[in-house]
């Protein structure tokens, strides 16, 4: 494609001479459009390992999503020349697989103009700019100034304002919080979308008063909003996944901000390669500007803090700590897996797909996770990564976020019931006294 439009203009760059520029916007903006999406299914320890040869950075194949059970697959993008390296590799490993051609031309194209929201107004059933979310998130906390408070948290990498949104029926009550987080992932677009619905149904739903009641709930919707704007910008960008900070000695982009958090950083399952799409952890321990915010939050508010749960897509996991490790777990792993059941089931009997439970370091180690920090380094009692959805991959459609946002929302409901139910002794109006004898801290 990139090669027929060259020809047909060539003179016309080549009067210009601006064959270089051109051919490199030309191509950038199709680049995903001629490739393979390759979806692997495992069915043994030992394919799982000859997976990881895929991985190596020479390969040049970028990983979606790794399997994280047997009847789960592994995702790989491949451009059109390696595609046949990667049959003949999958055809001695003698691995099941599914092979979509053209992946890249079924990407949306995004941009919105404001016109449509004025006139329209603002639907959870859509994917909005990250203007358009702080303008309705300001306008809510206008109109419910009771419920809603805005805390300013400074600005990201390129300067965009963010704010932590704080739900409570009294902000003196010093209920236990729940802290939900979304976005550290650029291209993850269902995760902002699903944290947007829940402050929705907290605010307006008069049945969520039971969820408000004894709980305060501390939700950022969009922790990576450089990243988020970026894969807006074009069907080339669409997939990026890190921050947007600049590495000035060697002219890269980005951080994985779930690889940057500052517990037992780096051990394991990261790159060290700036260039690397999607692993690298950064030059430090919260080297990235938006991962020091979500530190802060949990660090301001660790003894009130009951739950953390980061939204990410795509899998339909609820997994729990360690990430960085596969070898062992933690000793309260028991409580984290009854809980997260508890609401697996919960949005099944909402019509939604169960999620798999299971620790996220089990099939594949990643240090410096935000849900190993609040566990480990904060001593938040219940951590979680939530990985929304299956089908699809990054490209969730729109049409569907009707259907299952509400079904997560049921999930979030059980979440809540359970916090009260183990850390409230008793209630004091809307107040609930948390327990003296739950001060377990036995992470931090
Ligand atoms: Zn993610």
């Amino acid at each position: 494609m990139c090669l027929k439009s060259f020809k047909i203009t060539n003179w016309i760059v080549l009067y210009f001479g601006l064959v270089g520029l051109f051919w490199q916007v030309e191509c950038a903006e199709n680049k995903y459009d001629n490739y393979s999406l390759i979806k692997i299914y495992p069915t043994g320890i030992q394919q799982i390992e000859a997976l990881k040869y895929l991985e190596e950075p020479e390969h040049q194949v970028e990983i979606l999503k790794k399997s994280r059970s047997f009847n789960d697959s592994t995702d790989i993008l491949v451009s059109p020349n390696d595609v046949p390296f990667v049959k003949e590799f999958i055809k001695n490993e003698s691995l099941n697989y599914e092979l979509k051609r053209n992946y890249g031309r079924s990407f949306e194209s995004v941009e919105r103009t404001p016109k449509r929201r004025i006139l329209r107004g603002f639907s959870f059933y859509e994917y909005h700019s990250f203007p358009a979310i702080q303008e309705y998130l300001d306008n809510l906390a206008k109109r419910q100034p009771d419920l809603v408070k805005l805390q300013n948290l400074g600005t990201s990498y390129q300067g965009r304002r963010m704010k932590l949104v704080k739900i409570s029926s009294d902000h003196n009550a010093q209920n236990p919080i729940i802290f939900v987080d979304a976005g550290i992932h650029a291209r993850e677009w269902v995760a902002p979308a699903m944290a947007l619905y829940l402050i929705h149904r907290l605010v307006n739903d008069p049945d969520a008063r039971k969820e408000l009641d004894g709980v305060d709930w501390y939700i950022l919707p969009v922790v990576n909003p450089d990243g988020y704007e970026y894969t807006r910008t074009s069907r080339a960008n669409r997939l990026w996944r890190k921050t947007r900070s600049k590495n000035s000695q060697f002219e890269c982009f980005g951080v994985d901000g779930n690889r940057n958090y500052g517990f037992k950083w780096a051990v394991s399952g990261v790159s060290t390669n700036p260039c690397d799409k999607e692993t690298y952890a950064g030059p430090k321990p919260f080297s990235e500007v938006e991962t020091q915010m979500v530190r802060n939050i949990m660090m301001e508010n660790s003894k009130r803090m009951k739950l953390y749960v980061s939204l990410h897509s795509y899998g339909q996991y609820l997994v729990y700590p360690w990430g960085y490790t596969g070898e062992y777990l933690p000793k309260e792993w028991k409580k984290l897996d009854t809980m997260a059941r508890i609401v697996s089931d919960a949005v099944q009997k909402a019509g939604g797909q169960p999620f798999k439970v299971l620790s996220a370091g089990k099939w594949y180690a990643a240090a410096g996770g935000s849900d190993d920090f609040a566990f480990g380094a904060v001593g938040v009692p219940y951590s979680y990564t939530m990985e929304l959805t299956n089908g699809f991959e990054f490209i969730y459609p729109e049409r569907l976020l009707r259907t299952v946002l509400p079904q997560y929302y049921e999930g979030f409901r059980a979440f809540a019931a359970q916090i009260k139910k183990e850390f409230c002794s008793k209630y004091i109006g809307q107040r609930c006294k948390i327990n003296s004898s739950e001060e377990s801290g036995t992470n931090s």
